[in-house]
């Protein structure tokens, strides 16, 4: 039976198997094909598109080692304080305009208090009453009582990234803990909320490190898994471990397509820098990405993004269920006669007889 067989009917694949398609015993082809097949089974050749709206820099108490906008980073970052509901409902909308999926609204700090949850669930009511986007919140530790008054304000999703295991996690952060990660994510699942979690590679885990987030996450039917890629942010402690480069960022993409083959798989932080001129192959196994940069980096734009999309055979789903037509998303309908362009028709200095 094919892996992809495997992945979808069972009997699921182990830690052993998962941690095989990290090293290069199997070609890099032929596992994304694998991963290709599992994620056209679930979502045809879709693909969701997200944006990303910081709502507050920096300041944040807590010391997670990744995060420019830790207690403990020296990025030079311009520290503000919560947006203004009027610019999140305009970023919402510009969002919503450019043909995402989803809207995520993040914010620095260890959690919001109860009145940052009743104000940030006013301002998504305000952004679901106007617009028909799908809305996920990323705020930090939440306890059931904060969950439960984001989902009745209509939030879709509550993102909280595992990261890292459990062991590894006192290397990257020691103002919370795993645990602590484990239980906003258990408030979400109790109110109904979706999960969206994932993590981040490059900090020194191992393959089988990779592989037991992978398994926790498929564990708690997580719905999304962004896969992030450490951006080395300088100022920040953790820095990246050297061991990421395009073939491995797809592996790993690969490996958690396989291990979660109904969740979304998202080519998150860092695509760009580290995989590169292979980037394109990312939509092999996933079927999100985000556009328009994170939260303190810059990343490609929607429509360098979109004309990857095109390029590579997939296309964009847009909130409703429908697929975009290139044109709505700014790109030409057709693809580009590259013969007619005259870098292709070289001065040929002598004839050839
Ligand atoms: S809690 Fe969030 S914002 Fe604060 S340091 Fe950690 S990752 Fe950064």
């Amino acid at each position: 039976m094919s892996l992809a067989d495997r992945s979808l009917r069972g009997p699921v694949l182990s830690s052993s198997e998962l941690e095989a398609l990290l090293g290069d015993e199997l070609p890099l082809l032929e596992l994304l094909h694998q991963a290709f097949v599992v994620r056209e089974h679930s979502f045809g050749r879709r693909v969701q598109v997200h944006v990303l709206d910081n709502a507050r820099n920096a300041r944040c108490p807590e010391d997670c080692g990744y995060c420019s906008q830790s207690a403990i980073s020296d990025a030079p970052l311009d520290p503000y304080e919560w947006k203004r509901r009027s610019e999140m409902l305009e970023n919402a909308r510009a969002a919503y305009d450019l043909g995402a999926y989803r809207y995520c609204i993040v914010a620095s700090g260890r959690g919001p208090t109860r009145k940052q949850t009743a104000a940030l669930a006013e301002t998504v009511r305000c952004i679901k009453r106007e617009l028909p986007i799908q809305v996920c919140v990323s705020v930090g530790l939440l306890d059931e009582e904060k969950a439960r008054v984001l989902k009745q304000a209509g939030v879709d999703r509550l993102n909280h990234n595992l990261n890292t295991t459990a062991a590894l996690y006192p290397k990257i952060c020691t103002t919370h803990t795993h645990a602590d990660r484990c239980a906003t994510l258990d408030a979400a699942r109790a109110v109904g909320l979706e999960q969206c979690s994932g993590l981040i590679m490059g900090m020194g885990e191992s393959n089988a490190d990779l592989v037991e987030v992978a398994l926790d996450l498929r564990e708690r039917s997580v719905a999304s898994i962004p896969l992030n890629f450490l951006i080395p942010i300088e100022g920040n402690p953790v820095q990246s471990d050297g061991s990421l480069n395009p073939e491995r960022c797809l592996r790993a993409l690969a490996m958690l397509r396989l291990a979660n083959p109904g969740a979304e798989v998202r080519a998150a932080g860092g695509r760009e820098g580290h995989l590169g001129s292979l980037e394109a192959l990312s939509l092999w196994p996933a079927n999100s990405l985000f556009v328009g940069g994170y939260l303190t980096t810059l990343g490609h734009d929607a429509l360098a993004t979109y004309r990857m999309i095109r390029d590579a055979g997939f296309e964009v789903e847009l909130p409703d269920g429908k697929v975009a037509s290139w044109a709505q998303l700014g790109l030409d309908e057709e693809f580009r006669v590259l013969g007619s362009e005259r870098i292709l028709k070289p001065d040929v200095a002598t004839e050839i007889p």
